[in-house]
């Protein structure tokens, strides 16, 4: 069975127009796909309709074979987690207030966290190195400590599915690369399944198993990057000269390094 499977689906925010379209996805077990396309393509707006915070959408959408739209909020958390993009809350918990949010859905009803919920908070934390910031808030963290704030929760919330939207763009390389390594193990090591919208068409070469290529609301194509990069269509898409080397290494071609006078 499919964890998450998406047929004809279009979705938007405003009604009668569609920020995207025409969408079918599966994701199994073990996947580990890669989101591109160029701004404004619609990757954020496909992540958050099968996050189930896309008010407005058509087509079919089943998450565990269950149908998005008649699932609880409470239910679909404790399968899908997200790590969105860019969010500072408006409420400035602790760090480990916020991790902990990730347990909620699966804490019975008025009741308090439990060892293993702890447990799990901490785990979370030193997955993605953040036990260090315990005790801050997270609205006094840079922008990188707060995204690795946000995985954590995402991972203590234990999900079979993991959505997450540029997860590196604040993160200096060497916490991208972390970031990406911790996907990969997590990904590896107990097939949770990821969907990673993400600029970085390198990174989804080398750690997804399969990239789809978004275009004006569209899934361009879908499959693993060796096929999918192709520097034409590539080209097409993001409007920008493209050199595709060894298959899957994506070099953005200036007009000035295609020796062009400005
Ligand atoms: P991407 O994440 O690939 O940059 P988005 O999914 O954010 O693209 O955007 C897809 C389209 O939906 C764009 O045309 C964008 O302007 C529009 N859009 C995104 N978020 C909203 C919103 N909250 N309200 C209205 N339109 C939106
Ligand atoms: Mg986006």
């Amino acid at each position: 069975m499919n964890l998450v499977n998406l047929a004809e689906v279009a979705a938007g925010y405003r009604k009668g127009e569609a920020a995207i379209e025409g969408i079918d996805l599966a994701l199994a077990k073990g996947d580990f796909l890669g989101l591109i396309g160029p701004n404004g393509c619609g990757k954020s707006t496909l992540i958050r309709t099968i996050a189930g915070v896309v008010p407005q959408y058509s087509g079919e959408i089943r998450i565990g074979g269950e149908n998005l739209s008649r699932m609880k909020r409470r239910d679909l958390a404790r399968y899908i987690a997200v790590v969105p993009q860019e969010t500072i809350p408006s409420i400035a918990f602790e760090v480990r207030q916020l991790v902990m949010m990730g347990r909620y859905p699966h804490l019975g009803r008025m009741k308090a966290p439990g060892i293993e919920d702890q447990r799990l908070v901490d785990v979370a934390l030193e997955q993605t190195a953040a036990t260090q910031f315990i005790g801050r808030r997270i609205d006094e963290l840079s922008g990188g400590e707060r995204q690795r704030v946000f995985i954590a929760r995402a991972l203590a919330q234990n999900p079979q599915v993991l959505l997450l939207d540029e997860p590196t763009n604040h993160l200096d390389i060497n916490y991208q690369v972390e970031v990406f390594d911790l996907l990969y193990k997590l990904n590896h090591d107990r097939g949770l399944a990821i969907i990673c919208a993400t600029h970085d068409l390198n990174y989804a070469a080398e750690y997804c198993k399969r990239v789809a290529l978004m275009d004006k609301g569209r899934i361009r194509a879908l499959g693993p990057a060796s096929e999918v990069y192709n520097a034409e269509v590539l080209a097409e898409v993001y409007g920008v000269g493209i050199r595709v080397e060894a298959g899957q290494r994506v070099i953005p071609l200036s007009r000035r390094m295609e020796g062009e006078r400005l």
